[in-house]
């Protein structure tokens, strides 16, 4: 096996991410940001029967007087709820946590939000430590300090900012992760290659069957780059004033198409994506920026990885169109997009032309 990677995070509040294969068992790695005595294990009905057990004895052996309480929640976005949150607040509440207390977010995206926001409201903030199970939370979600649950009038309407004390991402646990949803999160690397890193997207090619075959080496190294490239922009701008909006290339689509289609359904969240930065090339195209060759490199890079690149049949135009109107990040300047410049050059452009769009 190969040593574990680590990716520093700098800012207000640095922290480290750990990638590598077996870290869940790692208990003076899980313990070693640690400052009371209480810790709160938060898993979904998924991944809790498979890891929790483990994470819970690795903090026990590594310190024997840690009280530790496991909270499990039903897998799923229809679970990121304002109520999921409660319940995570109440066990705390149970358990008796201090300030010190330490909340270990075991899951995807959903847990890392949901826990990561209890985390940043028990006392007006406590510690969490991420431990990522999904391709997509491992370099994305966990890192960058955003934390939210949805209501019923928009994802992640209701977060806050907390930055977490360290991320453990064990590859070893993305060999149970169903392969859609492993393309899923491989949709979001080659966004980080598609954004800032033209190098990153040839090698993803070179690589794209180890890759898939959830090979630890391959993935902690499109891990560790996807992560540096997640740090690096938004350490230099936290709160997304500017340059953080380019995390968002292929979102604007994305987004609609997910709402559309309802969050239940249809394509997860990194198909959406992988739509949507298409979809998003062919607009930058048609603006004059991306060529059509560019355009056509990333399409059949996203289809060697099994991602689909066209819209789903039944979604039309104009209702995507109303979507992105509503979109949060849209209301205050039109239509606001990530355009594409070709391989790893995008920029944020503001009141993008709808009938562009609808042509798209
Ligand atoms: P998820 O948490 O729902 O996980 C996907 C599915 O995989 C779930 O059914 C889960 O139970 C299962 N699973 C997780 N790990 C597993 C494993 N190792 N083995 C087997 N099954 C496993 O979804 P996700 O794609 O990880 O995350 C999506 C969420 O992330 C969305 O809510 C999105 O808003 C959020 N997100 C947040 C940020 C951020 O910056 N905070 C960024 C991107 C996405
Ligand atoms: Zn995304």
């Amino acid at each position: 096996s190969t040593a574990p990677q680590i990716v520093a995070v700098g800012g207000n509040a640095p922290y480290r991410i750990h990638i590598g294969a077996g870290l869940l068992d790692d208990g003076v790695l899980l313990t070693a940001t640690l400052r009371g005595r209480h810790a709160l294990i938060v898993s979904d009905a998924n991944v809790a029967p498979l890891y929790a057990k483990r994470v819970e004895a690795a903090l026990r052996a590594a310190q024997p007087d840690l009280r530790i309480a496991r909270h499990v929640i039903d897998a799923g976005e229809a679970e990121k709820t304002l109520a999921n949150f409660g319940g995570v607040i109440d066990a705390l509440a149970t358990l008796g946590a201090t300030r010190d207390a330490c909340i270990y977010a075991l899951g995807g995206g959903v847990m890392g939000d949901m826990a990561g926001f209890a985390a940043a409201c028990w006392m007006r903030g406590i510690d969490v430590v991420q431990l990522p199970t999904t391709l997509l939370a491992m370099v994305d979600s966990s890192v960058g300090g955003k934390t939210a649950v949805d209501i019923p009038q928009g994802k992640n309407l209701v977060g806050a900012f907390h930055p977490p004390r360290a991320v453990i991402a064990d590859t070893a646990t993305l060999r149970s992760l169903p392969p859609r949803e492993l393309r899923a999160g491989l949709a979001e690397v080659i966004k980080y290659g598609a954004i800032v890193d033209a190098e990153f997207l040839r090698w993803l090619e070179a690589h794209c069957d180890a890759l898939l075959a959830a090979d630890d080496a391959a993935l902690s190294a499109a891990i560790a780059r996807s992560c540096t490239h997640k740090a690096a922009i938004t350490e230099r701008d936290p709160f997304e004033h500017g340059e953080r909006a380019l995390l968002n290339f292929g979102h604007t689509f994305g987004h609609a198409i997910e709402a559309e289609q309802g969050y239940a359904h249809g394509f997860n969240h990194g198909e959406a994506v992988a739509v949507g930065m298409l979809l998003a090339a062919k607009l930058s195209g048609l603006l004059g920026m991306a060529s059509d060759a560019d355009t056509s490199t990333l399409r059949s890079l996203l289809q060697r990885f099994g991602l689909p690149v066209e819209l789903p049949t039944g979604l039309a135009p104009d209702a995507l169109l109303a979507r992105m109107r509503l979109d949060k990040k849209a209301q205050a300047s039109g239509l606001r997009f990530i355009l594409w410049n070709g391989p790893g050059t995008a920029s944020v452009v503001k009141d993008v032309n709808e009938a562009a769009v609808l042509q798209a």
